[in-house]
Formats: C-alpha cells, sequence, structure tokens
C-alpha cells in the first residue's frame, strides 16, 4: 500500500517478443572511447572507468520524437552500445560478465552539453546534462542468443542521413568484460540494469526537426526526431 499511485514500472521493447523489459538503473561509461575524449579536451589515457546516471524513465522506446529539452541551446547525440543485465550480482569476473547479460541494443546518451560544460568548470554534478526526460531513446533489446557480437561490430551515427559517428565497439577502452566488472565492484548490479557503454567521437548538436538514425551492426538500428521545445 502506497499514499498515492505507485510510478509506472519504466521499461523498454524487446525485439521479437511482447514481453518488455523492465528498468532498475541506468548506468553510463564516460569517455570510452580515446578519439570522444581527445574530442572532449581529454588524455585518452586509459583512466579507470568512470559512471553516472540517467533516471530508469529517462529511457523510452524508438523510434520516437523526443521534445528539444529545457535550459540548453547544445543538445548532443551520443551513439552507445547498450547492455541490459539480467543476472544481479556484485565483485562479478571479467570472465563471467556475459553470464549477467539478457540481451544488447543500441541507444542515444541525449546530452545537454553546454550545462555539462558549466557542470565540469563549477564541480557540480553531470545530473541535469544527462539525466533530463526523454534522455535515452533505446531500440528494442535483443537477447543475447541472438547477438553475433558485443565486442566487435560497427557503431554508426547520422543526422538527416549524413554519417556523423562511425566506429567499431572493438575501440572501447573499456571492454564490456571490463567495464562491467568494474560497476559490480562499485554497486551490486541487478536484473534491468541498462548500461551505457560510451560513445565514439563524432557527437554533434542537434535542432528542431532534426532526424537521428542509428545503429550497431547485428544488434539493431533506431531513429529519433527532435521535436518542438518542451
Ligand atoms: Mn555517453
Amino acid at each position: 500500500m502506497y499514499v498515492f499511485d505507485a510510478p509506472p514500472q519504466a521499461s523498454l521493447a524487446v525485439l521479437g517478443s511482447d514481453a518488455r523489459l523492465p528498468i532498475r538503473r541506468i548506468f553510463c561509461v564516460g569517455r570510452n572511447y580515446a578519439a570522444h575524449a581527445v574530442e572532449m579536451g581529454k588524455d585518452p589515457e586509459r583512466d579507470p572507468p568512470f559512471f553516472f546516471t540517467k533516471p530508469a524513465d529517462a529511457a523510452l522506446d524508438t523510434p520516437c520524437t523526443i521534445p528539444y529539452p529545457p535550459l540548453t541551446d547544445d543538445l548532443h547525440y551520443e551513439i552507445e552500445l547498450i547492455i541490459a543485465i539480467g543476472k544481479g550480482g556484485s565483485n562479478i569476473a571479467e570472465s563471467d560478465v556475459f553470464d549477467h547479460i539478457w540481451g544488447a541494443s543500441v541507444g542515444v546518451d541525449m546530452t545537454r552539453r553546454d550545462l555539462q560544460w558549466a557542470a565540469k568548470e563549477n564541480g557540480h554534478p553531470w545530473d541535469m546534462a544527462k539525466g533530463f526526460d526523454y534522455s535515452a531513446p533505446i531500440a528494442p533489446i535483443v537477447p543475447m542468443a541472438d547477438v553475433p557480437s558485443v565486442e566487435d561490430a560497427r557503431i554508426w551515427l547520422a543526422v538527416n542521413r549524413e554519417i556523423k559517428q562511425d566506429a567499431n565497439i572493438s575501440q572501447l577502452t573499456w571492454s564490456v568484460r571490463e567495464h562491467i566488472a568494474t560497476l559490480s565492484r562499485a554497486v551490486t548490479l541487478a536484473p534491468g540494469d541498462i548500461i551505457m557503454t560510451g560513445t565514439p567521437a563524432g557527437v554533434g548538436a542537434v535542432n528542431t526537426g532534426d532526424v537521428i538514425t542509428g545503429g550497431v551492426d547485428g544488434i539493431g538500428e533506431l531513429e529519433v526526431t527532435i521535436g518542438a521545445k518542451a
């Protein structure tokens, strides 16, 4: 019994199923491709992976139209491989990580870049730069049995059909095995945890009316249209 209605369970579509994947938390890996670290003004040294989060209900199915969010004049796309945890655990060994993965997909870590720069400058948290409403559009989750690879596949994004990001997930600074093992030492992972694994180089701004397409070969494609200002 609650004092008012409990919030709806955040969830994502699953490819080839009517059942949906319930979301518990969304963890994101920062600067996980060297060329993106360089474009963000950082040394591409292999520093330990770091994480930030988005609220579970920032996720939404694609194709979708999302409103241009408030408080920004510099809304950026970041195409990312998505991992969905199906079996929880802490201190997971790298060799065991794949036993904990339910599926994979592709999503966009939408970012209010101007707020992120201001947060970095002022030593403030990134939450309002990263964790706003509709900031995690994600394609249907593909069960692991149907995923050819989360270690070697082209990842790409286009705006209005013009390619902006084009890389391979083999270029992840910290591989799926490595960063999920690391994350599991910081928190106890649980079924429904989603991991956005970081974006390659080529991030940039989008505006109302733009159409983002993107994908990870063998795993999925998405389409996100930027709507009017919220
Ligand atoms: Mn990102």
